[in-house]
C-alpha cells in the first residue's frame, strides 16, 4: 500500500513548466516498471536483463514525483511500462494519483498496457478516476500474435480489451505496422476497432534500443499505408492534436477515428508538451534524444521537510526542462545502424 499521507499538490502558486522554445509541459508519461510479461519483438531482445528492484522508483516515489509535476502545471499523465499492470501495488498507485482528478488538479489519468492483466484490473481502474486506455494489440491471429510478442497468448488479451470497455473505459488499439508481418491485417484491424468501438492508432517502429533483427526489415512508413487505405476509404482529416507525433482520421465509411504515429516521416517535435520519466527516475526531456536528468537522487535525497522536499524537486525540474531540445533525430536508413538511442522503448515507455 502507499503510505498515506502520499505527496499532495501544495496550494501555493507555482510557475508552470515551460522550455526555452515556449512549450509548456503539460503531459508527462512515467514508466512504472522496465519489465514485461511480453517480449514483443520490435521492443525487447528476448533475453532481457531487467533493473535491480532498489534501482526502481518505489511506489510513493512516483507518487511524489506526479504530484510535483501536477504542481507544476502537467493535465494528463499516462502510466506505462514496461507492462505497467504488472507492477505489484499498480492499482494502490493509480487510485492514489486518482485524488488529483477528484481536486480539478489533473484532467486525466491513463495508462498504456499490452492487455494481458487488464481483465484482472479493470474495474478497479475505473474506480480510480481512469478513463481511457490504450491497449497494444498488432494482429488478430493467434500464432502472429505469439511470433510477435513472443510470449503473449491472443486470447487473454482479447478478454481484456473486452473487460476494460465493459469497465466503462474508452479503448485505444495502439498497432505497431510490421512490414511483411501484420501489413496485410490493417484493415482487419480496423474493422475489429470499429465493430467494438474502439479507436485505433497506427505507429511506425522507432529505432529504440537494441533488439534481436534488423530494424530495416520492420520498418513500414506509414504515409505508404495511408495511400494504400486512402484508395480504399474515405478518410478525412480531424483537427484534434494531442501536442504528439499522432495525427487522427475519420474511416467515414467505418465510423472510426483512425491515428497515425510517424515519428520519423512528420515532424512534430515544434508543438511537443511532454516528457517521459523512466522506472529509475531518469527523466528524458526527449524520446529521441540522449539527455536526461536524475530526479531519483533527488528524491532519494533526505529533506528536512515536506517545504524542502518540492523545492528540491521543483529545481530539479526547472533545471532540466530548461535542457528540454528543440527536437529529435531518429533515422532508420542504413542497414545494420545503431538504434539512435540506447534505451529500450520499455525503459522509456511508449
Ligand atoms: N507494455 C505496454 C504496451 O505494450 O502497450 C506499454 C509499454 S510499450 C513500450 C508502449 C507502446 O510502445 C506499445 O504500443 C508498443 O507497441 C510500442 N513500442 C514498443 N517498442 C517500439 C518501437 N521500437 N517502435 C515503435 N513502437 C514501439
Ligand atoms: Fe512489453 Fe509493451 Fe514492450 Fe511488448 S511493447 S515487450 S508488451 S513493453
Amino acid at each position: 500500500m502507499l503510505a498515506a499521507g502520499s505527496a499532495s499538490v501544495s496550494t501555493a502558486t507555482a510557475p508552470p513548466l515551460v522550455d526555452p522554445f515556449g512549450r509548456a509541459i503539460s503531459y508527462v508519461r512515467i514508466s512504472v516498471t522496465d519489465r514485461c510479461d511480453f517480449r514483443c519483438v520490435y521492443c525487447m531482445s528476448e533475453h532481457m536483463t531487467f533493473l535491480p528492484r532498489a534501482e526502481v522508483l518505489s511506489l510513493e516515489e512516483i507518487d511524489r514525483l506526479a504530484s510535483a509535476f501536477i504542481r507544476r502545471g502537467t493535465r494528463r499523465i499516462r502510466l506505462t511500462g514496461g507492462e505497467p499492470l504488472v507492477r505489484r501495488g499498480i492499482i494502490d498507485l493509480v487510485t492514489s494519483l486518482g485524488r488529483h482528478l477528484k481536486t480539478g488538479a489533473l484532467d486525466e489519468l491513463t495508462l498504456t498496457s499490452n492487455g494481458s492483466q487488464m481483465a484482472r484490473h479493470a474495474p478497479a481502474l475505473f474506480a480510480a478516476g481512469v478513463r481511457r486506455v490504450n491497449i497494444s494489440l498488432d494482429t488478430l491471429d493467434p500464432d502472429r500474435f505469439a511470433r510477435i510478442t513472443r510470449w503473449g497468448r491472443l486470447p487473454q488479451v482479447l478478454e481484456g480489451v473486452a473487460a476494460a470497455r465493459d469497465a466503462g473505459l474508452k479503448v485505444k488499439l495502439n498497432t505497431v505496422a510490421l512490414a511483411g508481418e501484420n501489413e496485410d491485417e490493417i484493415e482487419a484491424l480496423m474493422q475489429f476497432a470499429a465493430a467494438n468501438g474502439h479507436d485505433l492508432t497506427l505507429i511506425e517502429t522507432m529505432p529504440l534500443g537494441e533488439i534481436d533483427g534488423d530494424r530495416v526489415d520492420q520498418y513500414l512508413p506509414l504515409s505508404k499505408v495511408r495511400r494504400d487505405l486512402a484508395r480504399r476509404y474515405t478518410l478525412t482529416d480531424l483537427p484534434h492534436r494531442t501536442g504528439g507525433p499522432a495525427r487522427y482520421v475519420r474511416v467515414e465509411e467505418l465510423g472510426l477515428q483512425l491515428g497515425f504515429i510517424t515519428p520519423l516521416t512528420h515532424n512534430f517535435c515544434e508543438s511537443c508538451n511532454r516528457v517521459r520519466v523512466t522506472a529509475t527516475g531518469q527523466l528524458f526531456m526527449c524520446l529521441g534524444q540522449d539527455d536526461q536528468a536524475d530526479l531519483k537522487a533527488v528524491l532519494r535525497r533526505a529533506a528536512s521537510d515536506a517545504a524542502s522536499d518540492e523545492a528540491a524537486i521543483d529545481a530539479a525540474l526547472d533545471e532540466a526542462i530548461a535542457r528540454k531540445p528543440r527536437g529529435h533525430d531518429f533515422v532508420i536508413e542504413r542497414r545494420g545502424a545503431r538504434p539512435a538511442v540506447q534505451r529500450h522503448m520499455s525503459l522509456t515507455g511508449g
